[in-house]
């Protein structure tokens, strides 16, 4: 037999002894297969009838006096305490445990201890680390996130822990990362010592499926915090254990509470002195949850008999995340696409190498590698009764890692409404979070099984999967029209910010990305200023600045000296920066139906910037983020009754997704008003149509018109000298493509006068004006560029789920 065979046995045997016991133990379970023990282990049966009998057959008093039944629990607490040292292996000479209400509490308390130095504390923490150990950087004086290339370098000595490094230090990491289970060295806490600094170790995710042995008080760490409810499913109640050679910094604290001084001087004099006879018994202030402290003796003790011990646990935990691991990553579409993205190291079969917990982090894709949304997973997962986290998870380093997700990704997917928990998580075709499957010491192989089952019947794609479509393929004698330029107009009637070349730029249901973001809005009237009113909107220039997440607003005409001519607003949708509903007293009762939905910004500076260039109180505003403001960022459009008599109009109807009327019948369109019809998702205008109306403008001898003056989005033109693009051919047009994506056309732009002023000089003309009236009036209304609606794919490719164009891109029409 060879030993392979000798240890699947052993693990198969174990797992039948889990089985026998687990329908009586945990028999929530009847219903629901359980895969979040990362997050919370369930407590037993015999856990909880342990607890109670001890519950009932003792009285346990407050453990502040010395009645009997406060003697009691003291003594019971002390028990325990010697009863979690040896849990861990820790000798009670070196160690000393502290109770507190979770992990995040014990962070808390060591926090709490080195802000006690006046100077300071410098604090370093992994990029794996749980948000509760990031949030101590805001009490540090300097702080870093270190990858583990960057803990080597700072262990080795050619790089200080942080820049600019106070003499107290702290560095923070887990022992294993709750987000993938990745495991990081034990051994940094005593190389951290070794270069004077103290190391704090989150032990959370680890215990739950590994025994921390802090056997050797040399090279433990100098704090260890931990939640019992992830081992034992019961008590709610986490520990501080503290190396007692390095306590005494915590002893620094300067808060004090009940139960830890000695005696406290209020009247006339404040003085104190803390209790000294052990580190616990000066940082655990006010009652203990002592009937919490109490059942810890039996979930130690039911645990051992239900278990056996904790490297047990280890070893069918590593044997199960094993078969689940395989099982994901050999799970193909029928194009041999792989359904499963595994974030997770591959498990390992034997847990001696200790480098990966029993977690399995991944993303499911579709046929043609787009992502499935967490959201929508976990909807089907819990119908199906599947238990199991997905989302950031609480690790907001180790979630941009592992997805490649940039600071100025987060920041704009945040201005999009991106938050946790929320239901949008796939931005610019990336996803943003990910599906946890974790085991724990009550998984079975049937668990796994039926969860890699359940995965193959929803996600894997039997079917033939037919190669995406390519954009070349629907080329017809037209594809020599190519997209000449794409602008975006990020503030409203002010002016607009050229998308560079080569850029993919993101489209949306709303138009290109970013495009009409903001507005801004008379003080008095609450209407959305146009450039039709104030035209030096137009030198006001927006930039966007994804690298710094900022929005740069320049102004380019004359200003009263002093007056500066640039100011900066960030990218990120920042709820402090607007006012509150009700606070915009000038604006509530007369606010137009624009403007109610859209976010007022609140700086002084801002909008007196505004103010002043345009001479008219005025604030800038937002529309709220996730494309809300949809309906009144852009009107109606219709198919124009010239269009209609020349035989344009046999579009199709449109995604119900817009709130576009879709195009009218021939009788309506005739009666129906056009709203505000210089406006919808985006606008086009072609070169030639452009040259043949600056013919006509030219046989007056008028000013000739700039593309920049019809504020198009994009500006349609010919890739060769042919000129294949026929003046005004865009009329008949029903749909176009524009590389990959389609677009349904949905009509002529009509025409006011603000096509008159000059988006450089702001110098207002007769031109283009008067030549289009009588060139391109029809129904005495004019006429000039084509307004269009994307046409969303069909099929969830890895290009619809992120829908972009880009300028030089080849443009086909389909008639
Ligand atoms: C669960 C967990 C925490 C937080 O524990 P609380 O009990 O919520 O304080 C911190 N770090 C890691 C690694 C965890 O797994």
């Amino acid at each position: 037999m060879t030993s392979q065979a000798v240890k699947l046995d052993e693990e198969d045997f174990y797992n039948s002894l889990v089985e026998t016991f687990r329908d009586a133990e945990y028999p929530m379970l009847k219903d629901a297969i359980y895969l979040d023990h990362a997050g919370t282990t369930l407590q037993s049966k015999s856990l909880m009838e342990q607890f109670m009998a001890d519950m009932m057959s003792n009285l346990y008093g407050n453990p502040h006096s010395g009645s009997p039944s406060s003697q009691l629990s003291t003594n019971r607490i002390e028990d325990t305490r010697s009863k979690v040292l040896q849990f861990f292996n820790a000798d009670p000479e070196d160690f000393d445990i502290v109770f507190v209400a979770n992990a995040t509490a014990g962070i808390k308390l060591v926090l709490e201890g080195f802000q006690g130095r006046d100077e300071g504390f410098s604090y370093g923490y992994h990029v794996s680390a749980h948000t509760s150990l990031v949030g101590a950087r805001e009490l540090a004086s300097s702080s870093r996130c270190l990858n583990n290339i960057d803990v080597e370098h700072w262990l080795s000595g050619t790089e200080p822990l942080v820049d600019d490094c106070q003499d107290l230090k702290l560095f923070a990491y887990p022992a294993q990362s709750n987000l993938n289970g990745s495991r990081l060295p034990l051994s940094w806490a005593s190389r951290a010592r070794s270069v004077n600094a103290y190391s704090l170790l989150d032990a959370s995710a680890f215990v739950s499926t590994a025994q921390l042995d802090l056997g050797d008080a040399k090279t433990a760490p100098d704090f260890t915090t931990l939640s019992f409810y992830k081992i034992f499913g019961f008590p709610d109640l986490g520990a501080l254990i503290i190396r007692k050679d390095s306590g005494a910094v915590l002893q620094e604290r300067k808060y004090f509470g009940g139960g830890t001084v000695e005696l406290v001087l209020c009247v006339k004099e404040s003085w104190h002195s803390p209790k000294t006879q052990s580190l616990h018994s000066s940082l655990e202030d006010g009652t203990l949850p002592f009937h919490s402290i109490l059942s810890l003796n039996a979930a130690i003790e039911v645990h051992g008999k239900l278990y056996t011990s904790m490297d047990k646990v280890a070893r069918h935990t590593a044997f199960l995340s094993e078969r689940l691991y395989r099982g994901l990553a050999s799970l193909r579409h029928s194009n041999s696409v792989p359904v499963c993205v595994i974030l997770s190291n591959p498990s390992q079969p034997s847990p001696s190498v200790n480098e990966q917990g029993p977690v399995v982090a991944f993303n499911l894709r579709n046929g043609y590698g787009a992502w499935i949304s967490n959201v929508e997973f976990e909807r089907l997962a819990a119908v199906q009764k599947f238990h199991i986290r997905t989302g950031g998870l609480c690790n907001p380093g180790g979630l941009a890692t592992s997805l490649n997700l940039e600071a100025w990704e987060m920041k704009r997917n945040f201005s999009a409404g991106l938050r946790c928990g929320s239901e949008t998580d796939i931005y610019a075709g990336k996803i943003t979070g990910m599906i946890r499957a974790s085991l724990g010491a009550m998984s079975t192989k049937a668990d796994v099984d039926s969860f890699i089952a359940f995965i193959r019947e929803f996600y894997v794609e039997t079917s033939p999967v037919h190669p995406t479509p390519s954009p070349q393929s629907h080329s017809d004698v037209q594809s020599t029209i190519k997209v000449e330029s794409l602008t975006i107009y990020p503030i409203k009637s002010c002016g607009g910010f050229e998308i560079p070349i080569g850029v993919q730029w993101e489209i949306r249901p709303e138009g290109l990305v970013w495009d009409r973001e903001w507005c801004l809005i008379h003080q008095g009237t609450g209407q959305a200023l146009s450039q039709k009113r104030y035209p030096r909107m137009a030198l006001i220039r927006p930039t966007l600045d994804f690298q710094d997440g900022l929005l740069h607003i320049r102004y380019q005409g004359p200003l009263s000296p002093g007056v500066s001519d640039e100011i900066t607003t960030p990218l990120s949708f920042n709820p402090s920066l607007f006012r509150k509903p009700g606070e915009d007293r000038t604006l509530s009762s007369q606010v137009c139906e624009d403007i109610i939905v859209a976010h007022t910004y609140s700086a002084k500076n801002i909008n007196k910037f505004f103010s002043k260039i345009l001479d008219v109180p005025c604030v800038l505003a937002r529309f709220p983020a996730g494309g809300s403001g949809l309906n009144t960022r852009h009107a109606k459009a219709h198919m124009q009754n010239h269009q209609i008599s020349r035989g344009g109009l046999n579009a199709a109807v449109l995604s119900g997704e817009l709130p576009l009327t879709p195009p009218d019948s021939d009788n309506e369109g005739r009666k129906r008003p056009i709203l505000l019809s210089n406006e919808s998702p985006f606008l086009a205008i072609s070169r030639s149509s452009l040259e043949a109306l600056n013919q006509e403008i030219a046989r007056t001898g008028g000013k000739q018109a700039a593309a920049s003056v019809f504020r198009a989005n994009i500006v349609l033109g010919s890739s060769n000298s042919n000129n294949a693009l026929k003046p005004y051919s865009e009329d008949d047009w029903a749909s176009i493509r524009i590389g990959a994506q389609r677009f349904q056309m949905l009509g002529s732009c009509r025409r006011c006068h603000m096509i008159c002023v000059d988006q450089d000089t702001t110098e207002k003309d007769r031109e283009p004006f008067v030549t289009l009236a009588k060139t391109r009036r029809f129904e005495s209304k004019i006429f000039f560029g084509s307004h269009m609606c994307h046409i969303p794919s069909q099929v969830t490719t890895m290009e619809a789920q992120c829908p972009t164009i880009r300028v030089g891109d080849i443009v086909s029409v389909e008639s």
